[in-house]
């Protein structure tokens, strides 16, 4: 598997198929991958979930454009998890 560092993403392709970048690393276990975008409470809940199964997991405000500016609430996350975790959250997350 290859990785995109300006993408977060894990595949098999020669290039990025996010940003078509061709300088690419071995992805390692380690690495936060992008699962993909969630709704904002099912993120909270799957964060909680994931913390109580000792899987770490990073969510990234997703669309920080007018709605921050008036304070409400963002409608959804990027989720990203290290890359030995990619497969096992990737069956939690429903399909976009
Ligand atoms: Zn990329």
């Amino acid at each position: 598997m290859n990785f995109c560092e300006g993408c977060n993403i894990a595949f098999p392709d020669p290039r990025c198929p996010n940003c078509g970048r061709k300088k690419l690393r071995a992805v390692n276990e380690d690495d936060f991958c992008l699962v993909g975008r969630v709704e904002r409470l099912f993120g909270d809940n799957l964060k909680g979930y994931l913390e109580g199964e000792g899987i770490e997991c990073v969510l990234r405000p997703y669309g920080t454009g007018v709605r921050s500016k008036f304070a409400l609430p963002l409608e959804s996350y990027l989720l990203y998890v290290r890359y030995r975790n990619l497969e096992y959250v990737r069956e939690l997350v429903p399909e976009k």
